[in-house]
């Protein structure tokens, strides 16, 4: 009997250490160990292993309501965050109210960059210990609420850095360079995917100093800081993609990002 009563008491603590309940922030990643029994059953998912564990990096979607994931049997409750909200004016009307032609340009192209998200090459594993792209001031934070000459929009979920026209962009990350092309919001606008569903996005450049196919390493330079397609001013609209959801590119600026992530589990 007191046999059974320990091992009742064994499992009980087990149950509660697989079927433990995440707590994550909108936008920010978590590391989540594995239970061997879904181990065969991660494919395109961001895996990093030591001598000890495997554990899976989860991007968190914005949301400004409490929310709850299910993913592989584990319940990740999603706090609410207030990200505060943006207000910008944008004087050239035909940038905001788009005529038919702009409209069916700019649904183009969101399909195209929608596509090439999707890209997930496994030859090379990422770095999630990123570098600025760019020297300058945050003028946007990732998750405002966006108001367009005071009719709201979408949350911003990009992070924008204001520097003066000109100035280098580096890449954040090893990666492979997977469209560039002159778009109607995003002007000169470059993606690289740095492996494994994670991608990064360059808007609004002056220049663009790469071409579709090259291999870039971390801090090479890749454009030049501009204000093509919707801007109000010079800066860098910097987007950052795991598994399509876009997540907040300061995390990732973060002194030992991958460790503290480790270390949290
Ligand atoms: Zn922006």
């Amino acid at each position: 009997m007191i046999k059974n009563k320990l091992l009742l008491c064994f499992l009980y603590t087990f149950t509660l250490l697989i079927n433990a309940e995440y707590s994550a922030i909108p936008g920010e990643l978590i590391a989540i160990k594995l239970k061997k029994s879904t181990e065969n059953i991660i494919s395109n998912e961001l895996v990093v292993e030591d001598d000890l564990n495997k554990v899976i990096i989860i991007p968190i979607p914005y949301n400004n309501t409490n929310l709850s994931l299910d993913l592989y049997d584990i319940q990740i409750n999603i706090q609410k965050k207030d990200f505060g909200e943006s207000r910008i004016t944008i004087d050239n009307l035909s940038q905001v109210d788009l005529n038919n032609e702009d409209a069916a340009r700019a649904y183009k192209e969101s399909r195209l960059i929608k596509d090439a998200v999707k890209t997930y090459s496994n030859n090379f594993k990422p770095l999630l210990d990123f570098i600025s792209p760019v020297e300058g001031i945050i003028s946007s934070r990732y998750g405002k609420k966006r108001f367009i000459n005071n009719s709201p929009r979408s949350p911003h979920l990009a992070l924008d850095i204001a520097a003066p026209e000109g100035s280098p962009i580096i890449a954040p990350a090893y990666g492979k360079v997977i469209l560039t092309g002159n778009f109607f919001y995003g002007g000169n606008y470059i993606i690289l995917d740095h492996g494994y569903g994670l991608l990064s996005s360059y808007s609004h450049l002056s220049e663009i100093l790469v071409n579709k196919g090259d291999i870039v390493k971390q801090s090479d330079l890749i454009g030049k800081v501009g204000s093509t397609g919707r801007v109000t001013g010079p800066h860098l609209h910097w987007t950052v993609y795991l598994n399509e959801i876009r997540i907040n590119p300061e995390s990732l600026l973060k002194d030992n990002y991958l460790s503290t992530l480790l270390e949290s589990i």
